[in-house]
């Protein structure tokens, strides 16, 4: 081998903020507090505090490795310790604080963390679990000033923790293959596991996102990611942003419509990234008064359950503001696949796009995907054929952390998502469904989501689910349970004549239940698990085989 004579640099999350330190000085981080103020620093600004929590750190002791947990909303103490904490070589953790108690006492105790940094706001979360600590946990710091819990180990503010340091350190040159943060799967469909990046993935993945056909992100950007950084690390803003030198907007724990607004408008944010739910309740919000309007219409990404086209549609039509729909997962860092348009589909017109816009995509540079069918087979690329959708690539975990071993990672080497996607010609993936939620009727599978989709567009339903209910002779059928929309009274046969002709007549609901509220995660995705549990013993009335 004729080796190269480049230079090589080891990939740490460090190099990210000294670059946009030195680099971008200029740009401004802007963070809305739990009271509605906003606090500003700068890139610099960042990194100061960031290098005092690691002298803080090392002076307490703390070893290569070593996993912080952190509880907080997006603010600017919470994007120093995501640099403080990887940077020294310590893992940080990101802990969801609307997690039930049982799965945050469950994680801290599986992570094994012995510093916990909390946002007062959420100190609840951990006084709750006050008695289940882990014995590793040395210390409790509050991410701002707040009268000090008693909780048993030592708890200090983060203000103490920092008083003596000046931030005259020098990151270190860490391996670029060692842990740099640990975050958790939601737990949707079981419990909570751990996904163990590294420097390396951390860094490809920001170089990945910043892309034109992902992020597309650039220095003269105002990044706003609304995604909580406990959600996989707000899939990757935090270290995209700084990478190009992007300004940040991070709006804490205030997500309404009217509060994100004021942010877009007032600091005059380009991109912004958000889970389906955020998005259309911004939608719902604008149509409330035509006086909202955008002044620079931003782009917006959303990810972490399919967007419903008709918003992907009002958006782009009445505010002008683009939607990419991309596809992730916590093990996958999260960046997936992206449905930006490509050569095969450039001159197709708005509508044609709109209606494709309901699809995932496609994967980046840095993530390979294959399907394959019950049999192993990979699928034929008809839109048509179901398969389970596995995953390689250099941000995309090889195991899970204390579950190595977990067989989510095939023998070959591909990380088996648990979605069952359609791929289409174009090689764009639609999901169809969670390997454990699709409806097995008669052998055959029923996507819920689908089902799930027609539904939300009847003007009188808020939010539907599609769930199995047992059946004799099929094995499974499907149920539609939906929460009407406020001071509406749909009737069953007008929520099913919307399904009517846009599905196979076997794939229609039995049946039609009305719930005032559907269970959620706590990211906000329907909790399928849980409200199959409530309707474990529904018995459908009539033997409506077709
Ligand atoms: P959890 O699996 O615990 O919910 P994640 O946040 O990692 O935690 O969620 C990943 C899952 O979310 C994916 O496997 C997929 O089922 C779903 N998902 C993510 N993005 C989309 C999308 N754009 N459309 C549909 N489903 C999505």
């Amino acid at each position: 081998m004729l080796r190269g004579l480049m230079q090589e640099h080891p990939l740490l999350v460090s190099s990210i903020l000294a670059h946009a330190a030195k680099h971008h000085p200029g740009a401004k981080i802007v963070a809305a507090t739990p009271d509605g103020a906003r606090e500003r620093t700068t890139w610099p600004g960042v990194q100061q505090e960031a290098k005092r929590i690691a002298q803080a750190l090392a002076r307490r002791g703390v070893q290569g490795g070593e996993r912080i947990a952190t509880l907080g909303w997006n603010c600017q103490h919470h994007l120093a310790l995501y640099y403080a904490v990887s940077g020294m070589g310590a893992v940080l953790h990101t802990v969801n604080p609307r997690l039930f108690a049982d799965q945050i006492a469950y994680i801290l105790e599986d992570a094994q963390d012995t510093h916990l940094f909390v946002d007062p706001s959420v100190l609840p979360a951990v006084t709750a679990v006050a008695d289940r600590l882990p014995k590793s946990l040395r210390a409790v710091i509050l991410m701002r000033d707040a009268p000090l819990p008693d909780l048993p180990c030592e708890v200090l503010t983060l203000d103490a923790l920092i008083a003596g340091e000046d931030g005259g350190m020098a990151w270190p040159a860490l391996d670029e293959r060692a842990a740099s943060s640990l975050c958790y799967t939601s737990g949707t469909t079981g419990m909570p596991k751990g996904v163990l990046y590294s420097h390396r993935s951390t860094v490809l993945h920001a170089m990945a996102a910043v892309q034109p056909d992902v992020f597309a992100l650039g220095a003269l950007d105002v990044s706003m990611p609304v995604v909580p950084m406990f959600h996989v690390n707000a899939w990757g803003i935090p270290y995209a942003a700084p990478m190009v030198g992007a300004s940040m907007v991070l709006p804490g724990p205030r997500l309404d419509p009217a509060s994100l607004f004021a942010l877009f408008e007032e600091e005059g944010v380009t991109a912004s990234a958000g889970v389906p739910t955020i998005w259309t309740m911004l939608l719902q919000w604008l149509r409330a008064d035509p006086a909202r309007r955008f002044t620079q219409p931003p782009r917006l990404v959303v990810g972490g359950t399919a967007l419903p086209v008709a918003v992907t549609e009002g958006f782009l039509k009445e505010y002008g503001v683009e939607i990419l729909h991309a596809w992730g997962m916590t093990e996958i860092s999260p960046l997936g696949s992206v449905n930006a348009r490509k050569a095969e589909n450039a001159d197709w017109d708005q509508d044609r796009f709109l209606a494709y816009s309901r699809k995932q995509g496609r994967p980046q540079f840095g993530v390979d995907l294959r399907v394959r069918d019950a049999e192993g087979r990979e699928i034929a690329h008809d839109d048509l054929a179901f398969g389970e959708l596995e995953v390689q690539g250099h941000w995309t975990a090889a195991g899970y952390f204390n579950h190595e071993r977990d067989p989510a990672v095939t023998g070959d080497g591909w990380f088996r998502t648990g979605d069952v996607v359609t791929v289409d010609a174009l090689g764009s993936i639609e999901i169809v469904d969670r390997a454990k939620d699709v409806i097995k009727s008669g052998g055959e599978w029923i996507s819920s989501i689908t089902l799930e989709n027609l539904a939300m567009a009847h003007p009188d339903v808020q939010l539907a689910a599609a769930i199995p209910v047992a059946h004799p002779k099929w094995d499974e059928r499907p149920l539609l349970v939906v929460v009407p929309r406020p001071g509406t009274n749909p009737t069953p046969e007008s929520i099913l004549a919307t399904l009517e002709g846009k599905v196979a007549k076997w794939w229609m609901p039995d049946a039609v239940e009305f719930v005032e509220s559907l269970p959620m995660t706590a990211t906000g995705k329907l909790w399928k698990a849980e409200l199959k549990k409530r309707f474990k013993d529904y018995v459908l009335e009539k033997d409506t085989v077709r």
